[in-house]
């Protein structure tokens, strides 16, 4: 009988991993579409795993609303003919770092986001969408029944009574379910490899161990709600969206449109809401801040 091969012995959470990894590391789509030959948009990415029956999805419907779907409420959207128990399923969620010099760049704007952070937003975004649907794809080629949430036609915003506008699935939620991180003063999610990121996820039928989540709090990482100490980030808004009382997301949408979009489009010709200067210059920019620190 033939040995199985590396493929054949990799556990669901190494070939999972290695399907996410392997694509940021190799696709040249992966790419700021620049003139400077294609810089890469990302850099490689951390994943994280969460049960489809774990109880803060269901957590999470409450708090937001009706509207908010479970991962088998979702997964349901895509595979209407087939049922499933929750347990059944994983939540695959991935983090897409910024680079050094998107960071860079956009540390030192006062009042627009960067070019390289416009482009990020808005070629990294086409890219992060070309990731959920090759992770998909090749888990279904492969035997593994799998969706991505933001790619399902239903997939939209809505008004919920205790936050105003939220999607019925939060891919920065899912993340943190996933042990990737916690919420900072400006609602950005504060990962290992900070908050200057992009979130993707995937639900599917596969069983893949939980990752820890590290934390109990899901402000743990952040020192403004931990400490008391700096609020970095509210000096760091332009358009005063973020106070003591956290992120105002009507005033941050305003700013996005009215603000820096039109000068997105007139300054890079990319039509993209794109500003990011709350996830730059603070000490959560591209690691834990603090105590917490790692790396
Ligand atoms: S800049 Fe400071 S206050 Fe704002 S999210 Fe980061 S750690 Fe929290
Ligand atoms: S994205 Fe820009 S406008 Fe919105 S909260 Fe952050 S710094 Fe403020």
């Amino acid at each position: 009988m033939k040995a199985p091969d590396d493929e054949e012995r990799a556990t669901p959470a190494l070939r999972v991993e290695g399907i996410v990894k392997n694509f940021v590391a190799a696709s040249p789509e992966n790419s700021l579409k620049d003139d400077k030959a294609g810089e890469r948009a990302w850099e490689l990415p951390l994943i994280g795993f969460s049960r489809g029956d774990d109880p803060l999805y269901e957590k999470l419907k409450d708090d937001i609303g009706a509207f908010y779907w479970t991962p088998a409420e979702a997964f349901g959207l895509a595979f209407p003919e087939k049922t499933v128990d929750p347990s059944e399923l994983t939540v695959i969620a991935w983090v897409l770092p910024q680079t050094a010099a998107t960071r860079a760049d956009n540390r030192r704007r006062r009042k627009y986001g960067s070019e390289r952070w416009a482009r990020a937003r808005f070629y990294g975004e086409v890219f992060n969408d070309r990731l959920r649907r090759h992770v998909a794809e090749t888990l279904n080629r492969i035997g593994y029944e799998a969706v991505a949430p933001t790619l399902l036609p239903a997939w939209r915003g809505q008004m919920s009574e205790r936050f105003g506008f939220a999607s019925n699935w939060s891919e920065r939620h899912g993340a943190f379910i996933s042990g990737l991180g916690t919420f900072g003063l400006c609602d950005g999610l504060i990962t290992p490899l900070g908050k200057a990121m992009r979130c993707g996820t995937v639900i599917a039928r596969i069983t893949v161990p939980p990752t820890e989540r590290p934390y109990r709090d899901h402000h743990a990482y952040c020192l403004f709600y931990t400490r008391g100490t700096c609020g970095k980030c509210m000096k760091r808004c332009p358009a005063g969206a973020i106070t003591e009382r956290g992120h105002d997301k009507l005033l941050c949408g305003e700013y996005l449109a009215k603000v820096a979009a039109p000068f997105a489009n007139r300054r890079f010709g990319i039509n993209i809401y794109s500003c990011g200067l709350c996830q730059t210059a603070v000490p959560c920019e591209s690691a834990i801040p603090g105590p917490l620190r790692r790396g």
